[in-house]
């Protein structure tokens, strides 16, 4: 207290002494003065201190020694320009995005808020500020929610409608005009009125021409069927044909078993099951002893006669999932299975036994026929050539050996 009355002696005897008018201003001027040299402190001037300290650069360029200067300083910042340039701010921030039925009542707000722009910073203004920036966030996203919707149900209906009419035949009709009457009466959000109504009419436009298009190519459909179903039958009349030719394109003419072509396609077959289920089958080669002579002696046709038989008796002998075919001229190869390797030897000896009671008759001649054969056990080579080429090797040292034999490639001689 004997502080404050010093300070304010002093501060009097200085106004005076300077000729100084005691105006509050000068007095408080003073007075701050005289608190520093005396070291005092005092509330007021050290809230005006803060103050000061607080201003920007700017602001802390003009003369501030009061109160005064101070409010100046305040005053400026808080000009009506100042808060006409936030508020422009705030109309920016507050437009929506999607929903616009809103943006009336955002732009009422603005203008009578500009009318007196010192009242931004009042409770009510503050308040309503916030209610319509949140509600702005809400109807923005509600009307996001409503549009994206509407697409999702348009799209799924346009899809089950082309699912249908690409899909289905004639039954699909009634489906389809249920998916067109639901998208003609699709309910559309308010939301996305302006936008989406004119994509479902486009959509409901397109709809109607497509199910023109169906509708005649329809027509077109049922007027050819009768000559459709006439081309149909040649066609399938055509392949049973192509087919026959197939199968004779692999018979042998004379024999009636498999020529040479029908025998590659069943090597292949036999090779793959080889590999993939390790199927194992021997290769038989037979060449007819001494075939010449008989053509010499009875004819060629006696000749193509015996081929037939022999043929016969091969074909007989060999069980369905085994492979005879006519190699060429009196050259015959069997592909059999077997589990053993002994049932490959009874298979030949059976062959063997069966043309040695058998007589070829032909007109006035009775023909004793004798073969000679080389087998070989396809896993003991690398490849199905490699035992052929050793099958044939085999046969050859047959009638090397004298005719009327066969040689297995395990040493066996029969
Ligand atoms: P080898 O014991 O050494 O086998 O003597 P081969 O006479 O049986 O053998 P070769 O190869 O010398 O003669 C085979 C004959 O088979 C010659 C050919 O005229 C005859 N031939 C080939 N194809 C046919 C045919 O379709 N019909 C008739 N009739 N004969 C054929
Ligand atoms: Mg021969
Ligand atoms: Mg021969």
């Amino acid at each position: 207290m004997v502080n404050i009355k010093e300070l304010t002696k002093n501060t009097l005897f200085q106004l005076k002494n300077e000729n100084i008018e005691t105006t509050p201003e000068n007095y408080f001027v003073e007075f701050k003065k005289q608190s520093y040299a005396l070291n005092v402190e005092i509330e007021e001037i050290e809230i005006f201190e803060k103050i000061k300290k607080s201003l920007t650069n700017e602001e802390k360029q003009n003369k501030i020694e009061s109160f005064k200067d101070l409010s100046i300083v305040l005053a400026k910042r808080t000009s009506k320009e100042e808060l006409k340039k936030l508020i422009f701010c705030f109309e920016q921030m507050l437009t929506p995005s999607a929903d616009f039925n809103f943006i009336e009542e955002i732009e009422n707000f603005i203008i009578e808020i500009l009318k007196t722009p010192q009242n931004i910073t009042s409770d009510e203004s503050i308040n309503k500020l916030k209610e319509i920036s949140q509600r702005r966030i809400d109807s923005d996203r509600k009307v996001l929610k409503d549009k994206t919707d509407d697409i999702v149900k348009l799209t799924s209906l346009m899809s089950r409608y082309f699912d249908k009419t690409l899909s289905d035949g004639e039954n699909s009709t009634e489906e389809i005009m249920k998916i067109k009457d639901e998208l003609i009466n699709l309910n559309i959000s308010n939301s996305s009125h302006r936008e989406l109504k004119i994509v479902q009419k486009k959509l409901i436009d397109t709809i109607y021409k497509i199910e023109n298009s169906l509708k005649q190519n329809k027509q077109i459909i049922t007027d050819n069927k009768e000559k459709f179903d006439y081309l149909n039958k040649q066609i399938e009349e055509l392949q049973n044909e192509l087919n026959l030719v197939k199968e004779e394109h692999q018979i042998d003419f004379l024999t009636g078993i498999l020529n040479r072509r029908g025998y590659n396609q069943e090597v292949e077959k036999m090779e793959k099951k080889f590999s993939i289920f390790n199927g194992d089958y021997a290769v038989v080669f037979y060449d007819i002893d001494h075939f010449k002579d008989i053509n010499d002696k009875y004819g060629h046709n006696c000749g193509d006669a015996v081929l037939k038989s022999f043929a016969g008796i091969l074909k007989n002998l060999t069980r369905k999932e085994d492979i005879i075919a006519r190699y060429g001229g009196e050259e015959f190869i069997a592909l059999i299975n077997y589990q053993d390797e002994i049932e490959v030897e009874r298979y030949v000896k059976r062959v063997k036994k069966a043309l040695s009671n058998s007589n070829f008759i032909y007109k006035e001649a009775n023909i004793k026929l004798k073969f000679s054969a080389g087998v070989t056990y396809r896993n003991k080579y690398t490849s199905f050539p490699e035992a052929k080429k050793r099958a044939d090797e085999l046969l050859y040292e047959a009638k090397h050996k004298g005719r009327n034999r066969i040689i297995l490639d395990n040493g066996v001689e029969i």
